[in-house]
């Protein structure tokens, strides 16, 4: 760990040391890197480029004093520089920068580096835009990346393009299962298909697909042409589910990490969604390979909804489904709490049977948005059985006007309005 003894360090190194510029990510960025150096500091940078030259450059570090000022003194320097430039700072040039005799040279390097990493990283990207075949726009892949077979780099293009005729892509993320991950997923496509949007639902949920059941879609099988395979339509909603794969429900799914892996790509890949508002998409449970393969495929998700019921053990689940987002730099939409409470249908009393509030404790403790608590509702689970979308079927009871608040932030987003605090 980097140097914390202050008094060695000149006014200038100190007052970066102690109020570094520029710390924190930045939410709208042209290339990251993060590097973590011999002395065992990371440090991750952020920069936005307008007409070749820098115009915001961000930082943050785990590591101290030196750690810090190093990084505030490269990213002030680098701030307004052409890209070219900034990414041949070298620490003698934050050194320099820093006075006389700074003590701990490594942390200059590692700034330097990871600075140096974030620019090729916005070149890269910006090289790699060319015009997509589907929407015309700068959206696919040219080039393939370094080391890149010929194989895997026509399948980012397919990617590509057909994610970019998809303007919204939200994932519904839980800490584990049983929690009602899918009956959110299937609620609010469907809300946004009632809404007159074009949606897609995909369940990738490869140990419990259980959307073609709730939307009583089981006996359905895919098919496909030469645009790939066809998503099934109900009214104006496209789903596609690993389900769909299987020859029966007890069908036990015990495909292997790289299967899986290829699945989820190729639903994302092949699926001939066409142009869509929006794409949901019901993850698996947990923060383990599968939703990070969802995750990473997509690239730019709008973000992320999760899901939790209210006791303690499945709150400790969400905690790390939200550092999993905050990692992969998935904005959080929000946490929505299910099961809180059952409403008796007779008298309207509220029974307490999981313990209650931790969905809302959790967001407020990890400063997220907190989307709001649905009921233990009969209905639910049987409209679900029955493969019927709760919120279509039973529109005028009070456990759907609370789903409807609960999806309004998200629906304002496909509207085209950012929801107002989504982090
Ligand atoms: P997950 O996707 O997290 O595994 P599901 O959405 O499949 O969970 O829900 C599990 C079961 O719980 C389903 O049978 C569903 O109908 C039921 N369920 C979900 N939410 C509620 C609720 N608020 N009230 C009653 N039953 C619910």
């Amino acid at each position: 760990m980097g140097c914390n003894n202050l008094k060695m360090f000149t006014p200038i190194a100190s007052e970066h040391a102690m109020k570094p510029h520029n710390y924190g990510p930045l939410s709208k960025f042209d290339g990251h890197a993060r590097i973590t150096g011999p002395c065992g500091d990371t440090m991750e940078f952020w920069v936005a480029v307008r007409e070749g030259k820098l115009e915001r450059v961000a930082f943050i570090t785990d590591g101290c004093g030196s750690s810090r000022a190093c990084g505030s003194m490269a990213t002030t320097l680098a701030e307004g520089m052409r890209i070219e430039k900034a990414a041949s700072l070298r620490q003698r040039d934050v050194l320099d920068a820093l006075g006389d005799h700074f003590p701990e040279e490594h942390c200059a390097l590692l700034a330097a580096n990871t600075l140096k990493a974030a620019c090729e990283d916005a070149r890269q990207h910006r090289e790699e835009a060319t015009t997509c075949t589907t929407c015309a726009k700068q959206c696919a892949a040219s080039t393939p990346k370094k080391g890149e077979s010929d194989r895997d780099f026509t399948n980012r293009q397919k990617l590509q393009s057909r994610l970019c005729r998809i303007r919204h892509k939200i994932v519904v993320l839980s800490g584990k299962g049983g929690v009602g991950k899918s009956t959110v997923a299937v609620n609010l496509a469907m809300a946004l298909t009632l809404m007159g949007k074009k949606v897609g639902l995909l369940d990738v949920d490869i140990h419990g697909p259980s959307i073609p059941t709730m939307l009583g879609l089981e006996d359905k099988t895919i098919g496909g042409d030469k645009d790939g395979i066809l998503p099934i339509s109900l009214g104006g909603l496209k789903v596609m589910s690993v389900g769909f794969l299987l020859k029966s429900q007890d069908d036990a799914v015990i495909w292997r990490g790289p299967m899986k892996m290829n699945v989820i790509r190729q639903f994302l890949q092949d699926v001939d969604w066409g142009d869509l508002d929006c794409l949901i998409i019901d993850s698996p449970p947990g923060t383990g390979d599968e939703p990070l393969s969802v995750c990473k495929l997509i690239g730019n998700l709008d973000g992320a909804v999760i899901v939790t019921t209210p006791q303690k053990v499945a709150v400790v689940d969400v905690r790390k489904s939200i550092t999993f987002c905050r990692k992969l730099q998935v904005p959080i939409l929000g946490v929505v709490e299910n099961m809180n409470g059952f409403v008796c249908p007779k008298c309207g009393e509220v029974t307490r049977i999981l313990s209650a509030g931790g969905g809302k404790r959790i967001a407020e403790d990890m400063e997220v948005p907190f989307l709001g608590s649905i009921p233990i509702d009969p209905m639910i689970a049987e409209a679900c059985d029955s493969g019927q979308v709760f919120i279509q079927s039973y529109a005028a009871s009070s456990t759907a006007k609370i789903m409807r608040t609960i999806i309004e932030p998200i629906a304002l987003l496909v509207e085209g309005e950012a929801p107002h605090d989504a982090v």
